[in-house]
């Protein structure tokens, strides 16, 4: 078994749409990012890479390459998958949490959990998916951030 630690943050601006966990949620702001700013996607594929022994998501998909301008980050965890399974590795469990302010997201976590089920072909039962707040303290607290971390643990397959 192999142990992997993820971690993203994004800046928010009003006006463009909130993709969180592979699932659109509605709000008046979203991340500022070269790709769709999935702030919870990215902290999960750079886990999975670390328990791999791999390098970074900015080392495979590079945010001045215009092949991932606005990509959906569901198909760069398609790739993050494929890269563990060349390894020899497949998904033994993801452990995740997100920090926001607004909106709150508890509603969307079993659509996030089912999204990253059947993209990672494993049970939404493998994925836990945390969500609070930052008390108000600092960037994230002003609701001027998103944070994310995520564990994973890879198995041999
Ligand atoms: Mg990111």
């Amino acid at each position: 078994m192999r142990i992997g630690f993820g971690y993203d943050i994004h800046r928010l601006k009003e006006g463009i749409p909130l993709v969180l966990g592979g699932v659109n949620v509605p709000s008046d702001r979203g991340c500022i990012a070269h790709s769709d700013g999935d702030v919870l996607l990215h902290a999960l594929m750079d886990a999975m890479l670390g328990a791999a022994g791999l390098r970074d998501i900015g080392w495979y998909f590079p945010d001045n390459s215009e092949e991932f301008r606005g990509i959906d980050s569901k198909k760069l965890l398609l790739r993050v998958k494929n890269l563990i399974h060349e390894q020899g590795f497949r998904v033994g469990n993801i452990d995740l949490t997100v920090l926001l302010e607004r909106p709150k997201i508890r509603d969307f976590i079993p659509l996030m959990q089912q999204q990253l089920a059947s993209l990672l072909d494993i049970s939404p039962l493998q994925i836990g998916i945390k969500a609070g707040t930052n008390e108000g303290v600092g960037e994230v607290g002003q609701g001027t951030a998103i944070a994310a971390w995520a564990v994973v643990l890879l198995e041999r397959k």
